[in-house]
């Protein structure tokens, strides 16, 4: 399990971009989006800038998966061992009720 935040999707979302469309999909606007990505300060630059570019916050947005409310940073559980596509997401607020329900079983 790791933490994830805004500032991590922020900071490697042209990479993912990149991996999501590179081959015979990377042309034309989905070219043009991961240049604007890559010309990003992304040690300053808000999620809105990068929500701007792509069109949606789906790259940005980091959502609780128990709670489904929208947090700056979460807890990713690789719950089936495959990497990111299996993992599930969780805020603070819903691993401490979890880590409450189990203490003393
Ligand atoms: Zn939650």
């Amino acid at each position: 399990m790791k933490i994830i935040t805004t500032r991590d999707l922020i900071k490697n979302v042209a990479t993912r971009w990149y991996n999501q469309y590179f081959g015979a999909e990377f042309r034309g606007s989905r070219k043009d989006v991961f240049d604007r990505l890559n010309n990003l300060d992304t040690d300053t630059c808000s999620a809105r800038d990068v929500d701007n570019i792509i069109g949606n916050d789906d790259w940005t947005e980091l959502k609780c998966e128990n709670c489904n409310k929208i947090f700056g940073a979460v807890i990713e559980i690789d719950t089936d061992n495959t990497g990111e596509d299996g993992a599930a997401k969780f805020c603070f607020n819903c691993i401490k009720e979890a880590y409450e329900k189990m203490k003393g079983r």
